[in-house]
């Protein structure tokens, strides 16, 4: 899995890439990120009987999933994760960036009601400066949902925005393709791959 996520890694960032290109590279990437999240979650064996009538032991993820992708760019993900998670209730966090300041504003929220035991996955493919994904993660503590329930998972971030998530909410567990080194002057990731959402939406 690691070429296959280098091959379409190297696809999703190579500016010649089109709009069609770069979204089903997004999605088969964002199926192999579903796939894999599975890893962080918990399981617990079952037993269940095969056509054979034979007993055989299976695993189950404990508890229900709940999908929340960051508006707009997290909605490139969420196809794959409801495909791996069919039965997920999906909640929304509309955070727009400000494109001099970097600093993230919410304009929507719209959450479905969240268990103390349920698995919440954040999607957001690019963590730059972790703004939009510190203020989404203290929308769900502030909730009362615990770090320890919270996965993120992402396509790139870069070393500054994992640092802000880690150090503000070091039990909220992270799943990300690809780590950059550092933001240009405007906090985009580089190299990166360009403003994602743009790209994918064909709003260049
Ligand atoms: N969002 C993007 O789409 N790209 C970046 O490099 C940073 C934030």
């Amino acid at each position: 899995m690691k070429t296959m996520k280098n091959l379409l890694m190297t696809i999703l960032r190579d500016k010649n890439t089109s709009m069609h290109e770069f979204r089903t590279t997004a999605n088969k990437l964002a199926l192999i990120l579903a796939q894999e999240s599975a890893n962080y979650l918990e399981t617990k064996n079952e037993t269940i009987i095969t056509p054979l009538e034979i007993e055989t032991t299976g695993s189950k993820i404990t508890e229900d999933i709940i999908l929340i992708p960051i508006l707009r760019s997290g909605l490139a993900l969420l196809p794959a994760f409801i495909e791996y998670y069919p039965h997920a209730k999906i909640g929304c966090v509309g955070l727009k960036r400000d494109e001099e300041t970097a600093v993230a504003h919410l304009y929507y929220k719209n959450l479905p009601k969240i268990n103390e035991h349920d698995h919440v996955i954040v999607l957001d493919p690019m963590l730059a400066t972790g703004g939009s994904t510190a203020a989404t993660l203290k929308i769900l503590t502030d909730l009362g949902i615990k770090e320890e329930q919270m996965l993120f998972v992402g396509v790139i971030c870069a070393t500054e925005g994992l640092q802000k998530i880690n150090s503000e909410f070091p039990k909220v567990k992270t799943f990300i393709a690809a780590h950059d080194a550092t933001l240009n002057d405007k906090k985009f990731i580089v190299p990166g791959l360009g403003d994602f959402g743009d790209r994918f939406f064909g709003t260049l």
